[in-house]
């Protein structure tokens, strides 16, 4: 399947329109970016290692039986995905407080979370993606409760499948953010899980290995990405 016109150019990808109208390309680049597009950076590599990270994640997850908008790594930088509907929320959940969670409750970070804890934010760069709640999104038409309800059991099913993927890596899953869309009126985990949109540390050090090497500016940031696909075996 080839890119035929470019539909959007995001912050991190690009998507293109393929001959069939259900399906799209992602294009993943090294445009790596914090504080709603305010830092940005070119990262050798990034945009490779995110692009098979997404595909090996979300594979998974469809074996798992989550609904996923996988269809085929196509190339280092591009994937073929179902093209979905977007909601225009994002749903997070936390393990762990880090993040805007310790700025805005002023919790201690790496404080276990029991239960995780559950967030809805507003995709809305010039808004800052305002935190937002199931009545704002019922009455603003964003996705109906069905909707929201399946969002949530997805979303933390999800963290039952990664946290042990990822803890038989030696891996903590603090928090991730996940988006999903609509295929065939089916709620669809679209978008991407990579190191760009969740955190991990090492579980005996705590060490970052996530974005926020990047947002704090600790380096190595490509090479903590290449560290968890190494140790997930994955081969880039
Ligand atoms: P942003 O829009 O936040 O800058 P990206 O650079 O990642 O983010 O751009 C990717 C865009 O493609 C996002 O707006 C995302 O919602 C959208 N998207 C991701 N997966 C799909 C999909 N399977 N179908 C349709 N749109 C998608
Ligand atoms: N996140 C994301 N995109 C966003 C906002 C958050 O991928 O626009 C991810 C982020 O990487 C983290 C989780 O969602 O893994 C929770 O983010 P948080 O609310 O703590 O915001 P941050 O401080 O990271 O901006």
């Amino acid at each position: 399947m080839e890119k035929r016109a470019e539909l959007y150019r995001g912050k991190a990808k690009t998507v293109y329109a393929t001959d069939d109208a259900s399906r799209l390309i992602l294009h993943f680049r090294n445009d790596t970016s914090a504080f709603d597009g305010q830092k940005i950076e070119q990262l050798d590599r990034k945009g490779m290692i995110n692009n098979k990270f997404n595909h090996f994640i979300m594979s998974k997850l469809a074996e798992a039986g989550i609904p996923t908008q996988v269809e085929a790594l196509l190339s280092d930088n591009d994937s073929l995905v179902k093209k979905l509907d977007m909601i225009p929320v994002e749903c997070v959940v936390r393990n762990l407080a880090a993040g805007s969670l310790v700025r805005r409750l002023g919790v201690e970070e790496g404080r276990e979370l029991t239960p995780p804890t559950f967030e809805f934010f507003l995709k809305n760069d010039a808004l800052h993606d305002p935190m937002v709640n199931e009545s704002h999104i019922k009455t603003f038409g964003w996705a109906t409760e069905a909707q929201i309800a399946r969002m949530k059991e997805l979303t933390y099913k999800v963290n039952d499948v990664l946290k042990a993927l990822f803890d038989k890596a030696g891996l903590l899953l603090v928090d991730y953010k996940l988006e999903f869309g609509l295929f065939n009126g089916e709620i669809t985990l679209g978008d991407e899980i990579t190191p760009d949109g969740c955190r991990l540390w090492d579980k005996e050090t705590r060490k970052k290995l996530d974005k926020d090497r990047f947002r704090q500016g600790l380096g190595g940031v490509v090479e903590a990405y290449e560290e968890v696909a190494q140790r997930l075996g994955m081969s880039l």
